[in-house]
């Protein structure tokens, strides 16, 4: 798989705002935040899209969730609630090819998220 902006996050080459960190896992403030509060959660393991997560990767990916969950607390907003998404994709809305959750929260989110074309 090749590099994208996530590895260099990572990898400390361009700066991000990091919540949390260990050695599976790095979240991080979105650079253009969609809610009063927008983090991702990114495994360091490079895994392209949801497509490609291995059963070897199920532990990772629930831990993922953990980690949400527990940022989303220690920023105050795990008791009114967040919601996290994971684009796949061309449909799914993916622009970056390193799976990442992200994590909404902040104010009451509205739900569908978008108006589907049903056409095309
Ligand atoms: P996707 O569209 O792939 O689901 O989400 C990619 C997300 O990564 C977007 O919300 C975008 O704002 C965020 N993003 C892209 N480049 C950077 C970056 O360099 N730094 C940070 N913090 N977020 C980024």
């Amino acid at each position: 798989m090749n590099d994208t902006i996530f590895t260099k996050i990572i990898n400390k080459e361009i700066p991000a705002d990091i919540l949390f960190e260990d050695d599976r896992v790095i979240a991080f403030k979105d650079i253009s935040p969609q809610a009063p509060v927008h983090f991702l959660v990114i495994p360091k393991k490079a895994i392209a899209t949801t497509n490609d997560i291995a059963a070897e990767d199920e532990a990772l990916i629930g831990y993922m969730h953990r980690v949400a969950a527990n940022v989303a607390k220690d920023l105050g907003v795990a008791e009114r609630g967040f919601r996290t998404v994971m684009n796949c994709n061309q449909d799914g809305g993916q622009t970056v090819y390193h799976i990442h959750l992200h994590v909404l929260a902040g104010k009451a989110l509205g739900w569908p998220p978008y108006q589907d074309r049903l056409k095309g």
